[in-house]
Formats: C-alpha cells, structure tokens, sequence
C-alpha cells in the first residue's frame, strides 16, 4: 500500500502538471518568434506581422520577434531546436529550412525528427531587382548591361541556401554568366546595400521589394512566377519566362516550427491561433499587398505541412548536389 501510494503520487502529480502547462499556454510568460534573418527582411517582416494578428488568438500573450541571423538561417533554426520545448519560442522560417539539410554538412539539427510543425504561413513570389544608378530601366536593358559588364557584376544575397541565394544560382546558371556574390545576413542590410549602390543586382521576395520598388528606390527588372503579379508596383514586370527562360520559377514559402517535445495541447493552441490569424482581414490585406497568398487552411495543417517540407527536401536536394554547393 505504501509503495503503490510512493509511486502513484508522483505520476498523479506529473499528469496534473503536465495537463496544466498546456491549459495554461501561453501563461505569463512571452512567446518568443525566431527569425533566423536580420531584421528589416521578409521573413522579418512576415514575422512582424505574424506576431500582431496572433496575439489576440492567444489570449492577448506578448510576442515578441528575435532576429537570430546568419549561415542562410541555419543559426536561428538551430537555437529554436534547442529552446525549451514549452511552445513559447517558436521558428518563422522560409524555403530554406527545406535546402539547409543537402547545404549544411554539418547541420546542427535534424530538419525533420527536431521540430514540431505548427503550420505553413504563405507562398512569396520573387523580384529581380538593381541598384538605381544601374543604367538598366528593363530586362533588354539588363541584358545589355551584363553582357558589356561580364566578370564584374556582383550579387547580394542572404547567405547560403537563402532564398536569394537560390534564385541568384538559377538566375546565374539560367543566363549562363558567372556573378560575384556578395552575402549578407538577411536581405535587410542586402537591400540597404543595393540602394546604397554597393552591390549591382539582388533576387528578393516581393514582401520586402514591393516598396522599394513603388518608392523608386530600386530597379525592378522580372519576376520569378509563371504569371505576371497584380500588385501595382509589380504588375508591369516580365515574369522570367517571358523574357526567354521557360524552366526559371522561384516561389518562396514560410512555415512556423516549434522545438520537439512542445505538448499537444500546446502544438495546438499555435495553430489554431496561426489557422485565426492568417484570416485577419488586416493581415491578409497587408500580405496581400506585398505580393504574398496566404495558403489554404489545409496547408496549415501540421502533419500536412511536414509532408510538404519532407517532399521540398527531397525536390531541392539533387537540384544542389548537382550544382556541387555546400558549407561544412
Ligand atoms: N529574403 C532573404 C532570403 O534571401 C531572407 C530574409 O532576410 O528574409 O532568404
């Protein structure tokens, strides 16, 4: 009788705790959204947004955004893969934490067994964009430009397995010309660099070019959807198809992971609270402005989301074992 009251005490207690931390998320304590890029980028902004229309789905919680960037985002993933497992620090990541596993050979976490899935966020198109002083004004312009300027064309980008670093590969291996790349560590200090004139050309989600094209702050010269875009600062940009490269296609997506072990009940409150405010009419309209689609609820599916992200790893690694790129 005593033994069995020793052991049924603790396990009684452990089961109460237990149901009580996931009926208490979020508790007092912030929740925490790692952007593994610098701040003033896309997926930083995504994360901006993200954490205001969230915040009332989970009961008024504080969110707050740290932007641990570098080595193409594989920084800040890491640090939500290692973080306390108690839903309150989470990862917006984009199209990168599906090209990190063939990039990285040393990669410090397992992208799929090391995170729980919370959701997809939206799909991004992608802009071909110049620094200002460039003497290009469209993409026959461009394509006059680099051809009298090859060897010398430099290109930003957000580090390796970047977005931008993916769509400058396919750019540079689609125009057949070989650019320097200049990488930064998100597209925030990049773009400041592209306007400042130090750097000749970058490829960027449009949530973070829109405006500084509008703002004739940058050239714009394509985008990489099969279609061209409605949004007015885009809409009369040539996709890359049109301007003769039928196989070119960049679409870049974010999801939002948290680290393994995070309770259920916890998992859940997160994407109930994802699938509330990606039907913001705020947040939609300010996304849809910047050229993102938010995905159907279906997509925000945990178990739904991994598939998509284990079908992703499995598209893009051949396509960079074939080009030969990796860090150790
Ligand atoms: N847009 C960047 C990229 O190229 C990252 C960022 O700053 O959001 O992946």
């Amino acid at each position: 009788m005593k033994l069995l009251y020793k052991t049924a005490l603790p396990m009684a207690l452990l089961a109460v705790a237990a149901t009580a931390g996931a009926q208490d998320f979020p508790g007092s304590k912030p929740i925490t959204i790692v952007v593994p890029f610098a701040a003033g980028g896309p997926t930083d902004l995504v994360a901006r947004q993200l954490a205001e229309a969230m915040r009332k789905p989970l009961g008024g919680a504080t969110i707050l955004v740290d932007n641990a960037a570098g080595a193409g985002g594989t920084i800040g993933a890491n640090k939500v893969a290692k973080a306390s497992a108690d839903g309150h620090t989470v990862l917006l990541h984009h199209i990168g934490v599906a090209t990190a596993p063939a990039l990285y050979r040393n990669l410090p976490y397992k992208t799929l067994d090391d995170f729980e899935y919370v959701g997809m966020v939206n799909e991004v198109p992608m802009t071909v964009i110049g620094r200002p002083t460039l003497p290009a004004n469209n993409y026959a312009e461009l394509t006059k430009w680099l051809e009298a300027n090859k060897g010398k064309v430099n290109l930003a980008n957000a580090g390796l397995g970047a977005a931008s670093h993916l769509c400058g590969l396919l750019f540079q291996s689609s125009l057949k010309m070989e650019m320097t790349t200049v990488p930064y560590k998100g597209t925030g200090p990049a773009m400041t660099d592209l306007i400042g004139g130090q750097v000749d050309l970058m490829c960027d989600q449009t949530t973070n070019t829109s405006s500084q094209i509008e703002g004739k702050k940058v050239k714009a010269f394509a985008v990489t959807t099969r279609q061209r875009l409605a949004t007015p600062a885009l809409k009369d940009l040539p996709t890359m198809q049109e301007v003769g490269y039928k196989d070119f296609e960049v679409n870049v997506f974010h999801g939002l992971y948290a680290p393994k072990g995070v309770p259920a009940a916890a998992l859940k409150k997160l994407n109930d609270a994802l699938k509330v405010a990606l039907k913001d009419p705020d947040f939609v309209r300010r996304q849809n402005e910047l050229g993102a689609v938010i995905v159907s609820d279906k997509r925000v599916e945990p178990a739904e989301h991994k598939k998509f992200i284990a079908a992703e790893i499995n598209k893009w690694t051949p396509v960079i074992r074939a080009a030969g790129v990796y860090a150790d």
